[in-house]
């Protein structure tokens, strides 16, 4: 067991009050918290430091004294793959060596992170590659906040000394929670995490700016509400309970009636903050006109808009994407009726980071111990 005194607590992840008790526990006085905290608030979060002892405006002792006792630690990257459109696929390594995969995703004047919450997926949506692979487990706080630290250090997106910059600039402007898993299931995480990003004098990168998606976990969608406040994206897929059933399995256990009454109560949602309904069209299955129809009725009365995304194939997928024509179809009928409908464009497919099809290797934790050499 002595291993386990010598592990040194991570600070990436706490918010203030856990930062302050471990300063306490160090022994620094009570007269200097509320400094020390900002202090090192400020280089964590603004400034990307990850070596306390480039915190200059710290003596040395008390930088000796962090040092030793703590580590500032974001998952490692083991793969970078760049698309040639310019996305770029992170494979992470994370405590125990697990690994998950986050995507950047450069656009006109802004970019968009989408981060993962779980290693693997406990879901198994059908036309899903992360659904193939096993639950492994949560993501901590200092994994998910980590993902968004690791690829501003690989961007070199921090700001240099003394500078500031506004979110429009920003490389990192959004971040979106569609990586692997799904981050109603790994709620506090989740939750603590982005209070991180979103704290103003850190990663400051507003509520609004910040999407979860979610298959549908129904009691998660009202505590998203009050407890984080971002803007929310609803993996539909299918205008029927029986379709809905099959390719969404979580449908289940909460049906259409029973998601769109929880999206109806979404405590965020007005006009300038709308629910995000994402559909992926696959094929003579849920691309017909009458399912445009009927998704128009179903979400009336909540302000949304429609995001189609066609089906990214993945190896051993049984499903095939909608033709253009047939998507173009869909989404003037939805756009007709009032609804944005914008189709996404793939991104990244030449390096399997598209929508659904990330994957690692990583299964499910085995019971027998790891072997010490
Ligand atoms: N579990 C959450 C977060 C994942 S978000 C959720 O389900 O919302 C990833 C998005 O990509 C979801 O909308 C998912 O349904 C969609 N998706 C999954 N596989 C896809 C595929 N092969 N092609 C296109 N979109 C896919």
């Amino acid at each position: 067991m002595s291993q386990i005194d010598v592990v040194k607590e991570n600070l990436i992840g706490l918010n203030r009050p856990e930062l302050s008790e471990t300063l306490i526990r160090l022994g620094v006085p009570k007269s200097k918290l509320k400094m020390r905290v900002e202090q090192l608030w400020n280089w964590i979060y603004v400034r990307g430091c990850r070596d306390f002892w480039d915190m200059s405006n710290l003596a040395k002792e008390f930088r000796d004294l962090l040092a030793q006792n703590l580590t500032l630690e974001v998952p490692d990257c083991k793969v970078r793959k760049i698309s040639v459109d310019g996305t770029r696929k992170y494979l992470f390594k994370g405590d125990n060596g697990h690994e998950f995969e986050t995507v950047y995703i450069p656009e006109e004047g802004r970019g968009t992170l989408c981060v993962s919450s779980q290693v693997g997926c406990t879901l198994n949506c059908t036309f899903c590659h992360t659904g193939t692979q096993a639950w492994v487990r949560n993501l901590t706080i200092a994994e998910i906040v980590g993902q968004i630290m690791a690829v501003r250090d690989d961007l070199n997106e921090w700001p240099k000394e003394g500078s500031t910059y506004k979110s429009e600039q920003r490389l990192i402007s959004n971040v979106v929670l569609m990586g692997m898993g799904e981050p109603l299931y790994n709620f506090e995480n989740v939750r603590d995490a982005m209070k991180i990003v979103m704290d103003g004098d850190g990663l400051s990168i507003s509520r609004r700016r910040i999407t979860l998606s979610t298959a549908g976990v129904v009691p998660g969608i009202k505590r998203a509400g009050e407890e984080i406040g971002c803007r929310l994206a609803i993996s539909f897929h299918a205008t029927t309970d029986e379709i809905r059933d099959k390719i969404v399995p979580i449908n289940r256990k909460w049906n259409i009636a029973t998601l769109l009454d929880a999206l109806r109560n979404y405590p965020r949602v007005t006009n300038s903050d709308r629910i995000t309904f994402e559909y992926v069209m696959l094929k003579n299955l849920n691309d017909s006109d009458e399912d445009a129809h009927r998704l128009v009725s179903l979400i009336r009365n909540i302000p949304s808009k429609v995001n189609l995304i066609p089906f990214n194939s993945w190896p051993g997928s049984n499903f095939e994407r909608s033709t253009p024509e047939r998507i173009a179809n869909f989404a003037q009928i939805i756009y007709n009726s009032g609804y944005p409908s914008p189709v996404r464009t793939p991104r990244g497919e030449d390096i399997m980071a598209a929508c659904g099809q990330l994957k690692s290797e990583t299964e499910r934790l085995r019971r027998k111990p790891v072997s010490v050499k």
